[in-house]
């Protein structure tokens, strides 16, 4: 199987390649030419497996240039030896007689950009030595939090990489940078930039684009690259959890094979809800596939239009992970549904970064109508939503989730529809301690490091290890930089 450029079907490579370089020459997404289809078995043959074993048989089926042994040795590594605090990895739990949550946070960050980010440094070294790339790959991270510390754990001492983060240093939570600045691993380096999210951001692309720095790297044995949500070796692991709960609510006899279940997914980069589609189109019978944002709707306006328009105010909110108005991933649901239609992607893509905002054709229209349907809440739903769930059904969700409750229970009572429905759940409410415990009514609340045991208190759900263990982990990083002496910072790590 190859993988094509989403601007010109013409730029073919191969799973490794495209893992390698991340993103096509011509800033299209590296993107499966076909989507395998699951043997008429397969779901059966895999209801019985384990988490490891089902990645090891989906992500074979999308990487011809790598054997299922290899492919073996990276999922044990990447959710084996107690990695997760779950046998299960994705455990499935069951919130009422139709409603599931797919728990993708038990990780080693608590978050679920760790189920794509423990396995992406293996798919990614091992496509470089199948490339016969000799350098060093030093990757460089811009993060608002969640991804800068899923990445550090995940790169964390694999061979031929370094890892060095960027966080904006007024920009993240106080348990996000406890969680960057304890970072254990011999080639990790963490470091604030004075400044928001957009100087870190634009201070790591400029990093990527400095010749002299490359050069200069070069020299000593290095190259840049990234571990952003664009590289398919993000997407395809997040394909194998949809499949894998399709077989767990099988193994718990909660449906027969066949039986259509809905999706309910808090999207912002549209990685997420994007693996959904590819795990329905491979043959899992997902029936309506939701998307939850939160008050930035650009996503909801787009599903229910067909029109996408960044032009609108930016909001910060408690679901930080979803604050994002250019949604890179949607770009391969367009290629998709346009029936791969290079010129029909770039001319959309042109019409963005020129003005903004595209109108998709009729055709894409109404694929869409068919296959999604979307909707947003405000802060205070999200509020009152974790409140709920917490009185209702004795279950603490974290922000992101809420927000994608509150929007399954907008499109029940709109549409009647009862299908079964997995709400997708991205973040302990341990990251969020705050947001948390305000919505379950506490108001008085602990400081630092302490606000994680009040919340255990309050709940009587324990603290998850990861976070626990942050008070007792030493300061290893600290530095700040000023934003146009980030070139100097990756100099001296990389002496
Ligand atoms: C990254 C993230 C999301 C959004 O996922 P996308 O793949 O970008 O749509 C949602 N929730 C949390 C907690 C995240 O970290």
């Amino acid at each position: 199987m190859y993988y094509v450029s989403t601007r010109n079907k013409n730029d073919r490579h191969t799973a490794s390649e495209a893992i390698a370089h991340g993103l096509a020459a011509d800033g299209g997404l590296m993107t499966p030419e076909v989507l395998p289809n699951l043997s008429h078995n397969a779901l059966d043959t895999m209801r019985d497996m384990s988490y490891q074993q089902r990645a090891v048989y989906v992500m074979n089926a999308y990487l011809d240039d790598f054997t299922s042994s290899e492919l073996s040795v990276y999922t044990t590594k990447a959710y084996g030896g107690g990695k997760f605090d779950t046998r299960e990895v994705a455990p499935v739990r069951g919130v009422d007689a139709n409603t599931y949550c797919l728990e993708l946070w038990h990780g080693p960050t608590c978050a679920f950009k760790d189920m794509a980010l423990q396995m992406l440094p293996h798919l990614l070294t091992a496509s470089l030595v199948k490339n016969q790339e000799e350098k060093t790959a030093c990757i460089l991270v811009a993060t608002s939090g969640d991804t800068g510390k899923a990445a550090l754990e995940g790169f964390r001492d694999v061979d031929k990489t370094r890892i060095l983060v960027f966080y904006p240093k007024d920009g993240v939570s106080a348990i996000q940078q406890l969680q960057m600045n304890t970072q254990e691993g011999t080639n990790v380096g963490v470091c604030s930039v004075v400044g928001n999210f957009d100087d870190a951001q634009t201070g790591v692309k400029r990093l990527f684009s400095d010749e002299t720095l490359r050069q200069e790297l070069a020299g000593r044995g290095y190259f840049f690259s990234s571990a952003n949500s664009i590289n398919w070796g993000r997407v395809l692991p997040q394909i194998v959890y949809y499949i894998s709960a399709y077989c767990d609510l099988m193994r718990e006899e909660k449906i027969q094979k066949g039986d259509l279940v809905n999706v309910c997914v808090p999207t912002g980069n549209f990685g997420n809800i994007l693996a959904a589609y590819y795990a329905k189109q491979m043959g899992v019978p997902i029936g309506r596939l939701i998307c939850a944002s939160n008050r930035n709707d650009v996503l909801t306006d787009f599903l229910n239009t067909g029109v996408y328009d960044r032009n609108r105010t930016f909001y910060n909110t408690m679901s930080p992970s979803m604050d994002i108005l250019i949604s890179s991933n949607l770009e391969r649901l367009l290629f998709a549904l346009s029936g791969q239609n290079d010129e029909e992607v770039r001319t959309y893509m042109t019409q963005l970064s020129e003005t903004g905002r595209y109108e998709v054709s009729p055709a894409i229209r109404s694929k869409l109508d068919k296959l999604f349907a979307a909707g947003c809440c405000d802060d205070e739903q999200t509020a009152r939503t974790i409140g709920r769930m917490w009185r209702e059904h004795h279950y603490l969700i974290d922000p992101h989730t809420a927000v994608a409750f509150d929007v399954l229970e907008q499109y029940r009572s709109k549409t009647g529809d009862q299908t079964p429905t997995i709400v997708v759940s991205t973040a302990s409410p341990f990251k969020f301690c705050d947001n948390v415990l305000r919505a379950i009514g506490v108001n008085d609340l602990a400081q630092g490091t302490d606000i994680l045991d009040q919340l255990a208190e309050q709940s009587g759900v324990p603290v998850p290890a990861p976070l626990a263990a942050l008070k007792e982990k030493p300061i290893r990083f600290a530095d700040t930089v000023d934003k146009d002496h980030m070139a100097d910072r990756v100099l001296e790590m990389l002496h």
